[in-house]
């Protein structure tokens, strides 16, 4: 497991919201490693505009920001930069946010879920919003085959592997330790992360 020192930890399973202010850095950090990250950002002043993985595709013309390139939101208007990723560089923004449902055609009905988690840290924050945007899924390595088939991998995430953001406006952000142990993705045994928050 990686020092965790100035982090935040959010435990296995759960969510977490922050307010974040436009310039203020943001470090997510995996700190034992293979563990799916979701992602969503919220616009402070007003939260129906979000952080969207369509938009950005199209803006950047890649599936996926690189480095010093932003997501914008549902409205192109810049969100978060991407400054800094010591991973392997696998990332997803096509697979939705698991949700009660999806666990529930797995038989696994009380099963917790990102979406739930988004909605709680929202709650936390003060905010009531029945929205589940397209997260992006820091770490989450799920490459599309020749075939067009989606091929759920574990993470190849070290303990310690961080990916830094920019906010470029005031923003909500939540992270949801992804609960998903029904698929490989975080290694079948989802654990906690960490976030650094830090000015310029
Ligand atoms: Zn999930």
């Amino acid at each position: 497991m990686a020092p965790t020192d100035g982090l935040d930890i959010v435990p296995a399973t759960r969510g977490k919201g922050w307010l974040v202010a436009a310039g203020q850095r943001v470090a997510v950090v995996d700190v034992e490693g293979c563990q799916v990250v979701d992602l969503f950002a919220f616009c402070a002043a007003d939260p129906t505009e979000h952080l969207s993985a369509g938009h950005t595709r199209v803006t950047r013309r890649r599936m996926f920001p690189g480095v010093g390139e932003a997501f914008v939101t549902d409205r192109r208007r810049p969100i978060l930069t991407l400054l800094e990723d010591t991973s392997p560089g696998y990332h997803d923004m096509l697979v939705a946010a698991c949700d009660r449902r999806r666990y529930e055609l797995l038989g696994h009905p009380d099963h917790r879920n990102c979406a739930d988690n988004l909605a709680e840290a929202l709650s936390t924050l003060g905010v009531d919003l029945n929205l589940v945007p397209q997260p992006v899924n820091l770490f989450s390595r799920i490459p599309i085959t020749p075939a067009g088939d989606l091929d759920f991998q574990p993470a190849a995430t070290r303990p310690g592997d961080r990916i830094v953001f920019r906010a470029e406006r005031d923003i909500l952000l939540v992270g949801s330790s992804c609960p998903m142990d029904l698929n490989p993705i975080s290694g079948g045994r989802p654990t906690a992360f960490g976030v650094e928050i830090t000015d310029g």
